[in-house]
């Protein structure tokens, strides 16, 4: 019989201070109830920011609702992971696999802390089972990058964050990879307003550190073989 181990995403996988847009939200998880009046107390305060930017938004019949669909975009979507915790997480043994597992082309949408501007991109993430260690649900892998990824975000913090999330998790593990590739519209949008560049991070840990460099290796030549580019 298969043994499951199950671990709420909480507080001691947090990185970064409670309150700041790429944390949880004070008193994290929030209720309904408590995201109701936070969705009104936004709306509100964003429709005197679009008052403050010249837009008669109330006689508008296109923006007569936004400040509230704004309000709602973010409590439930854009910054989810901030008010509502993800579903358990289950982990099983390994069962004497001792390769690598990798789970490639994890679909990210976030958003930048800075400029509050989308992050569209991929994550890859790979990690090596130790002796008696625990594999992880692979669709959790995707839970993990939705929870820390639906926030505001600094990409290099959260390539750590998720690295973190996958380290606690997998229990003995012999080493973490997880890279992100981004593309941020704060980049293409706005300021210097170039289309196409794209942002790399890496954070690695373990085997994927050691110095014949086999396992980072075999890592970046898997996810090559995926996407027809290498990503660095
Ligand atoms: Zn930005």
């Amino acid at each position: 019989m298969t043994e499951n181990t199950r671990k709420k995403i909480h507080n001691d996988l947090e990185i970064v201070p409670v309150g700041y847009a790429n944390g949880i939200a004070p008193g994290f998880p929030l209720t309904e109830k408590e995201k109701q009046y936070m969705i009104e107390d936004a709306a509100e305060a964003y429709g005197k920011f679009l008052t403050a930017l010249g837009c008669d938004w109330q006689n508008d019949p296109n923006s007569a609702d936004t400040p509230r669909r704004v309000a709602k975009a973010y409590v439930n979507d854009l910054w989810k992971g901030r008010y509502t915790p993800m579903s358990e997480i289950t982990s099983f043994p390994s069962d004497g696999y001792d390769g690598i597992v990798i789970e490639r082309n994890i679909p990210l949408t976030s958003m930048c802390s800075h400029h509050h501007q989308t992050i569209g991109g991929v994550v890859h993430v790979g990690y090596v089972v130790g002796e008696g260690g625990r594999v992880i649900g692979l669709s959790k892998l995707n839970r993990i990058v939705e929870h820390f990824g639906r926030r505001g975000a600094i990409q290099e913090q959260l390539t750590s964050a998720i690295h973190q999330a996958v380290d606690k998790i997998c229990e003995n593990n012999r080493g973490i990879i997880v890279s992100i590739v981004g593309t941020h519209n704060c980049v293409s949008c706005r300021g210097v307003k170039h289309q196409g560049a794209s942002m790399v991070t890496t954070k690695a840990s373990g085997v994927f550190m050691e110095n014949d460099n086999q396992a980072r290796k075999e890592f970046f030549d898997s996810i090559k073989i995926n996407n027809g580019t290498h990503p660095v």
